[in-house]
């Protein structure tokens, strides 16, 4: 057996592999030198050419695109109506982004458990959580894979919620050949250089609904509009009227160059992502400690990340000493996510261990090992041989 490298051993690569990265070629930065040279950098011609791609592209009606995935979240919740004391039902095992939305439109996050095998929001939990007072749910594609979504759709009907998916992970994802995005009443993609593809920060909501989409584009400038038929009058060519307290979270014409030129990849990112999973999948078949993830039939992932799940009863040690063991083998492995209601400002809120064992428990178990589309064979090669010398080394 070979020695660990946290033990004075060889490492498995001498540089270290990040878990993610962007992939940008020539015709990307050409893209974005174009509009530098041009008459608009903030909102020109090129917004409204990348929403019409990603619409386009996911077979949606609409699309507002804005400064970050977060603020794409929060303008969903705005939209939807989400108010002050208005209950949400939000996934636990996600970025904390995805409840944020809620607080800042006054809302109260419900946590419900998610599945043990698909790490997404558990369908059946569902129900126990509803009160008078829920609006709406956020289940969130974790991973790329997509939620159970004609379970939550007859839970939202029956209850009359709006479903507000975070496909942050999920853009390209389809549920039963249908892409993430033209599903829910409202559909939130991440543009961060780790996710799909990218536009360095950048967000967007896709929807089908039109009264949702004239509040969309209120609320990301201002409040304010200009269009005479939502204005109470005019007092000239000059005049505009704030309807609502909006926000800037506009995003910038140089961003969406880059989202565009990256749209036209996004397909072949999809397809290596695919063939780098199925290689980990084969190679992790065989170890007894390791659970490679669990793919549903109605779901066919982008795969934004690879989590795999320790059996800690098979292994000496737990989770933080394997992911410890393979940072130092210069795998850039890490852990998403802890639940968010765990973090100390929820917690401060009045959040508390235990409300969603399976979430606690999935947490203390996992970890995404690097999945990008830049990867070479080494690259995968490096990070199979890692985790089979870790688990050889640690298992009981
Ligand atoms: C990345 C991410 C977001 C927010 O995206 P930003 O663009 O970083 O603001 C929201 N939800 C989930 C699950 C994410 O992974």
């Amino acid at each position: 057996m070979s020695t660990l490298a946290i033990n004075g051993g060889k490492p498995v690569r001498d540089t270290y592999l990040a878990y993610g990265r962007q992939s940008i070629d020539d015709n990307d930065i050409q893209a974005v030198v174009d509009v530098l040279k041009g008459d608009f950098l903030t909102t020109g011609p090129k917004v409204a050419e990348f929403e019409n791609n990603i619409a386009a592209y996911v077979g949606a009606k609409h699309a507002v695109a804005v400064s970050n995935g977060t603020a794409a979240l929060h303008m969903a919740c705005f939209a939807a109506g989400i108010k002050n004391g208005d209950e949400v039902i939000v996934a636990p095992l996600t970025f904390a982004a995805s409840a944020n939305c809620v607080l800042y439109c006054g809302g109260t996050p419900v946590f419900a458990d998610i599945d043990e095998r698909t790490y997404n929001l558990d369908p059946n939990k569902i129900e126990d959580k509803i009160t008078d007072g829920t609006r709406a749910i956020i289940p969130v594609d974790f991973t790329g894979q997509s939620v159970d979504m004609d379970k939550i759709r007859a839970i939202a009907d029956k209850h009359k919620l709006t479903i507000i998916e975070d496909g942050a992970h999920a853009l390209g994802s389809e549920y039963k050949e249908k892409k993430v995005g033209n599903i829910a009443e409202l559909t939130e993609f991440s543009f961060h250089p780790v996710k799909p593809i990218t536009t360095g920060e950048g967000g967007i909501v896709i929807t089908n609904d039109d009264r949702l989409y004239e509040r969309m584009l209120l609320f990301r400038t201002h409040g304010i509009t200009r269009d005479e038929k939502l204005m109470t009058h005019s007092e000239g060519p000059w005049y505009y009227e704030q309807l609502d307290l909006g926000y800037n979270y506009r995003i910038t014409d140089i961003q969406c160059a880059l989202g565009s030129s990256q749209m036209q990849k996004l397909d072949k990112f999809i397809a290596r992502r695919r063939q780098i999973v199925k290689a980990y999948n084969e190679a992790f078949k065989g170890i007894d400690e390791v659970i490679t993830p669990f793919e549903p039939d109605y779901s066919n992932s982008g795969w934004h990340i690879y989590v795999i799940r320790l059996k800690l009863d098979k292994l000496k040690v737990s989770r933080k000493e394997v992911f410890e063991a393979l940072r130092a083998e210069n795998i850039g492995v890490n852990v998403h996510y802890l639940p968010v209601y765990l973090h100390p400002y929820y917690k401060k809120l009045g959040y508390q261990e235990g409300l969603c064992p399976n979430a606690e428990s999935v947490y203390q178990s996992i970890i995404t090992l690097p999945l990008f589309p830049g990867m070479e064979k080494q690259d995968v090669d490096d990070v199979v041989a890692a985790v089979k010398k870790v688990i050889e080394y640690y298992k009981i």
